[in-house]
């Protein structure tokens, strides 16, 4: 039989390793610890520190009053800086309590300090207060010693799971933050991880996708590039010790019925004896790089199109006209160099058109601001385009008191002229194309109708587009780039102003610009 106060011993450092496995939580491993040592050593009182950022810090106490716990900083004040175990010694803590101001009416007249010391470091520091006078013996110190080894571990793991846990959370926010969908699946072959972004890209709850299977959620409508994760996996991806990533590309079917492209690499993770752990899917949402390699292709197309007619017509009449073995009259040889100079000045135009549209993209289009009288500068372009046409009737209205307001003449000029050479262009059949302007409470409006073919509802939110052109008979034999309205808008909102269009189909399109009269951020 083991004595009494042997069979306490044991019961404490039971409890100890209690704590030890039980929990790992600091906080309460800390309580825990002391809760025992200071019963364990007859003590009232007891407080651990911890060594946190190169400093000694209070982290736990029992038997104390919350308010009394700063007038213990002083105990760790003459603490060793370092957590070397080898030139570790506490001071005397009995003398340094006498000097606490206050204490004496805690009733704690001695104390013991000891180093908790786990994988040869000073990981913290215990101190029990005794409510009694008298030395603390040297078996009260061994036993604390030994208590403080096992206390030591317990702090120690807890300390690793609290910054295990830190790292963990920090991980999940970073994956959860991450701009791409991020898809983890387990060995059994279900969703473990789904984060927000994937849950945008797939229109998919995370909490209805976890526990799936990797095809009940990745489903493609249609694969460009690398075979399905089951067939790669068939063929024997993925190889332990050739980790490298399985890319697949193509469109992906949501959950909401729609589509939309994706590339998404696979990376595998294996254990240390070569077993497959998880699969981590890199989820990258391509629509825009579609979009962008559309309009690239877009622009080419349009491009070289655009410009090789007015090219080969000009080059066509140039020839002709300088063939030796021909003569030409008079008026043969005005009709061709004005079909020239025509063809010259749309090239112009449309090099003007695409440099405007690339300034814009880089942030370049900039306005020279001045008081502009946009009554004045429509009936000087309606009486250009008159002579444009004889099908047409054109019309300016604008009231007499019509406001000036500010702005980069010539681009306003350019918005004009595009709404109204459109409204030509698309009203093959003539009809009244009428600029009229108001004052409005902010600023002024204009107006360009006309009576011609129209926009079909469709299309009519997407007329403002870079290279957008409506489908149909009348645009493929209209010539044009679709850049017109992109530029005239971005123009307008330069401005800080609005263009919006209505249209009714057959019955013809209005065009409607809304500009502020005077902007503080347009003066000059
Ligand atoms: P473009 O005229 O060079 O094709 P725009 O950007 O000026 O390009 O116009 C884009 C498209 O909007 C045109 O292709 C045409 O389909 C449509 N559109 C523009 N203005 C009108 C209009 N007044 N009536 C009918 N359709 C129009």
């Amino acid at each position: 039989m083991l004595p009494d106060f042997r069979v306490r011993q044991r019961d404490y450092l039971l409890e100890i390793s209690r704590a030890i496995t039980e929990e790992l939580e600091l906080p309460t491993v800390l309580k825990r610890i002391l809760q025992a040592a200071v019963e364990l050593t007859a003590g009232k009182a007891g407080l651990i520190a911890l060594r946190e950022g190169g400093r000694w810090r209070l982290r736990a106490y029992v038997g104390i009053p919350e308010q009394f716990i700063s007038a213990f900083d002083p105990l760790l004040a003459d603490i060793p800086d370092h957590d070397d175990p080898e030139r570790f010694e506490i001071p005397e803590v009995s003398r340094r309590l006498s000097r606490i101001g206050g204490i004496a009416s805690l009733g704690l007249l001695t104390g013991v300090g000891l180093p908790m010391v786990a994988r040869q470091e000073v990981v913290g520091l215990i101190f029990i207060l005794r409510g009694y006078g008298g030395q603390f013996s040297s078996n009260d110190r061994a036993l604390l010693s030994s208590f403080a080894v096992q206390a030591a571990i317990a702090v120690h793991n807890a300390m690793l799971y609290q910054q295990v846990s830190a790292e963990k959370r920090r991980l999940d926010a970073v994956l959860e933050a991450y701009a791409d969908g991020v898809l983890i699946i387990d060995s059994a072959g279900k969703i473990t991880r789904f984060n927000r972004a994937l849950s945008t890209i797939s229109a998919l709850p995370a909490a209805n996708a976890l526990g799936l299977n990797h095809d009940d959620v990745i489903r493609w409508a249609h694969r460009e590039k690398g075979p399905d994760l089951n067939a790669a996996m068939a063929d024997g991806w993925p190889l332990p010790g050739t980790t490298g990533p399985l890319y697949v590309e193509g469109d992906l079917l949501r959950h909401n019925g729609g589509i939309v492209p994706v590339g998404i690499s696979y990376a595998a993770v294996f254990d240390r004896e070569g077993r497959l752990v998880n699969i981590i899917a890199d989820v990258h949402d391509m629509t825009k790089i579609r979009a962008a390699e559309e309009l690239k292709s877009t622009f080419v197309s349009v491009v070289s199109h655009e410009l090789k007619t007015p090219v080969a017509l000009i080059k066509g009449y140039a020839e002709t006209l300088s063939r030796e073995d021909a003569s030409w009259d008079p008026a043969t040889v005005r009709d061709s160099l004005a079909v020239i100079v025509d063809e010259a000045d749309r090239l112009t135009e449309l090099i003007e058109s695409l440099l405007d549209a690339s300034r814009l993209q880089s942030g370049d289009l900039k306005l020279n601001i001045v008081d502009v009288a946009l009554d004045d500068l429509a009936g000087q372009l309606v009486e250009k385009f008159k002579t444009q046409t004889n099908k047409h009737t054109l019309v300016a209205d604008f009231a007499p008191d019509f406001p000036v307001i500010r702005g980069d003449e010539e681009r306003l000029r350019q918005v004009l002229s595009n709404l109204l050479s459109n409204a030509i262009k698309y009203a093959p059949n003539g009809g009244e194309i009428r600029v009229s302007g108001r004052s409005t409470a902010a600023g002024v409006e204009l107006r360009v109708s006309d009576q011609g073919a129209g926009i079909a509802a469709h299309d009519l939110p997407h007329v403002f587009e870079r290279f957008y052109r409506a489908e149909g008979d009348l645009t493929r034999r209209v010539k044009g780039t679709g850049l017109g309205l992109f530029l005239t808008r971005a123009i307008v909102r330069a401005h800080g102003g609005e263009i919006q269009v209505e249209s009714e189909p057959g019955k013809g399109a209005a065009f409607t610009i809304t500009l502020p009269r005077y902007n503080g951020e347009l003066a000059t």
